[in-house]
């Protein structure tokens, strides 16, 4: 099914003048960049973003370090994008995330990870809803989407 997830990149993702070289991991998945703004997000709106995570240690700290300099707010669309999405940013930890995936390949901090893509399709209808208006999510076509992958129930050639 054609899904939509929210995808930061990270302040440190920002600072560390990564977000063009995660950007093109997307692209070259065949992914598609529905909408994006760079966004110096409050401490308002990392406590809400990271709201599961009220109760426990590591909290407080994030939502200071989201709120530390700029992030880079995108919507990526494709089919199955999220649970895909989240492979390809990998597990939480840098020095734990496997070779390969951008945590594993740019990071080895735990909270400095570059990167968050929604985990659920609920949480990413909360987060988009967060970040964008509805009039700043872009409808298009891709001309190679026919290259990208047989559409499930279409003739197989
Ligand atoms: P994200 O939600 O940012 O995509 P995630 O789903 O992999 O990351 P969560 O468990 O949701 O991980 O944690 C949210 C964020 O809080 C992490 O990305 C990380 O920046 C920080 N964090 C999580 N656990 C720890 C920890 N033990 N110590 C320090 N920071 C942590
Ligand atoms: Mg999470």
């Amino acid at each position: 099914m054609t899904e939509r997830t929210l995808t930061i990149i990270k302040p440190d993702g920002v600072q560390r003048h990564l977000a063009g070289r995660i950007i093109a991991r997307f692209e070259e998945k065949g992914l598609q960049l529905v909408a994006a703004k760079l966004v110096q997000i409050t401490e308002e709106m990392a406590r809400r973003h990271y709201a599961a995570h009220k109760d426990k240690p590591f909290f407080e700290p994030a939502v200071k370090f989201m709120s530390a300099a700029p992030s880079l707010v995108m919507i990526w669309q494709g089919e199955g994008v999220i649970n895909m999405s989240r492979k390809m940013i990998g597990s939480t930890f840098g020095f734990d995330a496997v070779a390969g995936t951008i945590r594993g390949d740019f990071g080895r901090s735990e909270r400095y990870n570059l990167i968050h893509g929604s985990d659920s399709p609920e949480s990413a209808e909360k987060e988009i809803e967060m970040f964008f208006a509805p009039d700043e999510i872009l409808d298009y076509e891709f001309s190679d989407a026919r290259w990208l992958y047989v559409q499930r129930g279409s003739p197989k050639k």
